[in-house]
């Protein structure tokens, strides 16, 4: 058969397995089988496809007809212009994910503004952040990367993830300390650990909504990166009663959030003291990030 033959054979497969862009995956499934670009195929489309190319694209159409995530077969997913290795121990990073670390990296580059200045920021002291619940790492290596001159540390209860984080860190050349820890368990707590910036993209999606998930996610990704407990809101809980500790007075904490707990995540972060609390839209418009300061002791 000619690779145009197979191509089209491909999309009807997707599209009953329910895949929606099956035209896209199709070509994009094509190319990477054959290790080839678009030029390629539009050259080729004609000829005939060698059985070795098509028996590689065959078995990774199978895969992804049974709705393994693209990312498993290629390994890979972009993630603020940086590539990133994936497997099933961590959350595949998502596009979403941009805003937090656009977010972080305002606050991290706006040192000299006024708010700033009363975070007890001194000035040869190295700015310190954490990203806790690191999964892949890609929000710790992505900051370390934007923001070369920070300390990070990304945290994270999973052995399995931290593999995959160090092995992003090691691939981007990013120096990011990696500890495990479940949430503030096993960080350091004396004055001199804390940080001024901690971010987290938790786990949040409740219990009961995980089983609705798209079969990729509900069935590949690790149920212990998405599962919020009852009310999807456990993490924030906890993160947000233990934070003060961590943080420098007037320090920052920054969550990612689902788009319908922007109310109950700043609320609770009201409740615990904190200031200045602003929810942050994402380019759809829905509610994506919280963050707060700190409140400063004079
Ligand atoms: N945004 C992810 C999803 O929709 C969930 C991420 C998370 O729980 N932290 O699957």
């Amino acid at each position: 058969m000619t690779y145009r033959e197979i191509r089209s054979k491909a999309a009807g497969r997707l599209r009953d397995a329910g895949i929606e862009n099956e035209q896209a995956e199709s070509e994009f499934l094509l190319e990477y089988a054959c290790s080839a670009d678009l030029n390629f195929y539009l050259l080729h489309q004609n000829d005939e496809m060698p059985q070795e190319q098509e028996r590689i694209f065959q078995n990774l159409l199978k895969q992804r007809c049974d709705r393994i995530p693209l990312q498993h077969l290629t390994g890979e997913q972009e993630f603020m212009g940086l590539p990133f290795f994936v497997n099933e121990n961590v959350l595949i990073p998502r596009q979403d994910t941009e805003l937090l670390v656009e977010e972080a990296l305002g606050y991290l580059k706006n040192k000299s503004d006024k708010e700033n200045e009363l975070c007890a920021f001194e000035q040869e002291q190295k700015i310190r952040v954490l990203d806790l619940c690191t999964g892949s790492g890609c929000i710790a290596v992505s900051l370390k990367k934007h923001c070369p001159e920070i300390v990070v540390t990304g945290s994270d209860l999973s052995e399995e993830a931290l593999r995959v984080a160090e092995r992003n860190a090691e691939r981007n050349d990013a120096d990011v300390m990696f500890v495990c820890s479940d949430l503030f368990s096993d960080l350091d707590g004396n004055p001199d650990g804390r940080f001024h910036l901690i971010v987290s993209n938790p786990p949040y999606i409740p219990t009961d909504v995980i089983p609705t998930l798209m079969p990729e996610v509900r069935d590949h990704e690790p149920e212990l990166a998405l599962d919020g407990r009852a009310d999807g809101l456990f993490f924030y809980q906890k993160i947000i009663e233990e934070a003060d500790r961590f943080l420098f007075s007037g320090g920052c904490l920054m969550f990612e959030i689902g788009y319908d707990q922007g109310t109950a995540v700043s609320e609770l972060m009201r409740e615990a003291g904190y200031t200045k609390i602003e929810v942050v839209p994402d380019l759809q418009g829905l509610d994506r990030v919280v963050k707060g300061r700190r409140l400063e002791y004079v």
